[in-house]
């Protein structure tokens, strides 16, 4: 068995026992293998190990993988996107995760339109002090701009999604996980008509904490593919 076919094997067991032992069915999570700045050999290595969804930060470098990719992967965009990306974007992401502002939306939603299609998305929440971190800041902002994203006729949002701070410590990054699933509970809860079944969060250093947290979805990728240099 290859490197990545044995991490893939590890992942979903500890997915699974992490599941199981929080009183979760382990196929309510699904797994990302987040892929970005790998070269191909490793997505197909991973595509032949099982793995269909990846995720990629930069949206020229995820076309081009795109295209090399069988058809039954998907690529989603997790990193920020950029206005001027936007037209590259649309359409070619099976969902942009990394929807942080009202503007961007609105420029999806408009791309959306001009290609006849609809466009799935998350919306990001900023849940940690970090300045680096992207995301609506704050939660006032986001349910501000709630209401117009939801009305946006090209646009279907799924979910959230949000990165938690870079620490060491388990209840800081638990309460950053705690808070956006409250923000979907809420949401769900404004928007019992949408399907709203996406949370996305947990990364390779916190997964196990955001499925206790309620995540539907963890983008993993260094303990998959190794790091990242
Ligand atoms: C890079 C990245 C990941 C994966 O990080 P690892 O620590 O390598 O698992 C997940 N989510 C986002 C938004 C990322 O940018």
């Amino acid at each position: 068995m290859s490197t990545i076919a044995e991490n893939l094997k590890n992942i979903k067991e500890i997915v699974s026992e992490t599941a199981i032992k929080c009183g979760r069915d382990p196929h309510e999570i699904t797994l990302m293998a987040v892929s970005k700045t790998k070269p191909m050999e490793m997505l197909i290595e991973a595509y032949n190990a099982g793995m269909r969804l990846f995720g990629e930060n930069r949206v020229l470098e995820a076309v081009e993988k795109r295209k090399e990719l069988p058809l039954d992967a998907e690529i989603q965009l997790i990193g920020h996107l950029q206005s001027n990306k936007t037209k590259a974007s649309v359409g070619n992401f099976s969902c942009i995760q990394s929807v942080d502002s009202l503007k961007i939306a609105r420029k999806i939603n408009k791309e959306a339109e001009d290609q006849g299609i609809v466009q799935k998305i998350l919306i990001e929440l900023k849940t940690s002090e970090e300045e680096s971190k992207s995301g609506f800041s704050s939660e006032d902002e986001y349910y501000e701009s709630l209401e117009e994203i939801m009305s946006m006729n090209h646009i279907e949002v799924r979910g959230l999604m949000t990165i938690a701070p870079f620490v060491d410590d388990d209840v800081i990054v638990r309460s950053s996980f705690k808070k956006c699933r409250l923000v979907f509970e809420k949401t769900k809860k404004m928007y019992p008509h949408k399907k709203l079944t996406v949370l996305s969060m947990g990364m390779s250093g916190d997964f196990p904490l955001a499925i206790e947290e309620g995540a539907t979805l963890i983008r993993v990728g260094s303990s998959i593919f190794g790091t990242r240099y």
